[in-house]
């Protein structure tokens, strides 16, 4: 492992004078950025450890809920607020990793997840073109089984691993970070690229800006949401596919709104609106269901292990 020096930030300002300098990283939780340490996959020259900067709370704002970038996935996933009234965040958070890793990993820090991939984790693998730009992809000639079906490159097939920021590209989250041009708003569907031409950045987040807290918007149906993972063991696994799904009835059983994001099928939450309003209008029945699902899909190109991921994503 490279020699790194390490600072501790207790305010944002802190935070942001420590990753202004070259070659740093934000240490939060460290569940996934001290194992690409470990396996020389990140070589920082400095980490900024954040975890004492008071972005720790889970609080109503706007109508919806403002999530601080530190709060822990434990601490997020059994929250009354979260609970309540967005059920499939919840859920979301308790399918991922162990309990251990939930009770380190932050809001903010599991936003910046690296993508999963065998040969990305493993340098031994020359060809990678997320870490070696234009070295080309081990992955698509390879062993493709986790890979991702929808949204690929030439460049990268490699697939998002979070399962919260399913849950919250379904419920229209907005990322709030700062740097040093002050405050933005990122919405989710923007925060996660898909990979063309640079799969070397995987977040649109600045290397200067720090993610202060997470917005949900008020969607009184959240509490009428479900997360579904479908994995290869029942615990502490990446999803093959999951899904995170809410329904707005109105008082004759119609669907008045649905919200739909899909993981492990692409680099990104992947979200069609064009699937929702398929359903928009219909009875809550299994022809409504298989059309938004077909559109879900549409354009999906599997690889030479990963076809199953298709039907499994429609069904
Ligand atoms: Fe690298 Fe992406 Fe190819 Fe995996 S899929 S080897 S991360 S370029």
């Amino acid at each position: 492992m490279r020699p790194f020096e390490y600072t501790r930030a207790t305010t944002v300002a802190d935070a942001l004078s420590g990753i202004a300098q070259s070659e740093s990283k934000f240490l939060g939780g460290g569940t996934n950025l001290v194992d690409l340490m470990r396996m020389g996959v990140e070589e920082p020259a400095r980490l900024v450890d954040i975890t004492r900067v008071p972005l720790t709370t889970v609080e109503p704002h706007g109508g919806g809920v403002r999530i601080g970038a530190m709060v822990r996935n434990s601490d997020l996933a059994e929250h009354p607020l979260i609970r309540q009234q967005y059920t499939v965040l919840s859920e979301a958070l308790l399918a991922g990793a162990s309990p251990q890793l939930r009770n380190m990993a932050t809001t903010g820090g599991n936003l910046m997840q690296r993508t999963r991939c065998y040969y990305f984790y493993d340098p031994s693998y020359r060809e990678c073109n997320k870490r070696h730009p234009g070295s080309g992809c081990a992955a698509i000639p390879g062993y493709n089984r986790i890979h991702a079906i929808l949204g690929t490159s030439p460049q990268c097939i490699a697939v998002h691993p979070s399962d919260m920021c399913v849950a919250l590209a379904a419920l229209e989250a907005v990322v709030q970070v700062r740097g040093p041009r002050g405050e933005r708003a990122i919405p989710m569907a923007d925060f996660h690229r898909l990979p063309g031409t640079t799969p070397q950045i995987d977040t649109n987040l600045r290397q200067d800006e720090m993610i202060t807290a997470i917005d949900l918007p008020a969607l009184p149906f959240g509490r009428r949401s479900h997360y579904l993972k479908v994995r290869d063991r029942n615990s502490y696994a990446f999803a093959l596919v999951s899904v995170a799904a809410a329904l707005d009835l109105d008082s004759g059983g119609m669907i008045r709104e649905a919200r739909i994001a899909m993981g492990g099928v692409a680099h990104k939450p992947w979200r069609v609106p064009a699937a929702e309003r398929l359903l928009v209008g219909r009875k809550p029945e299994e022809s409504a269901f298989v059309a938004a699902a077909n559109e879900l899909v549409r354009g999906a190109q599997p690889r030479r292990h990963n076809a199953f991921k298709v039907e499994l994503a429609r069904r």
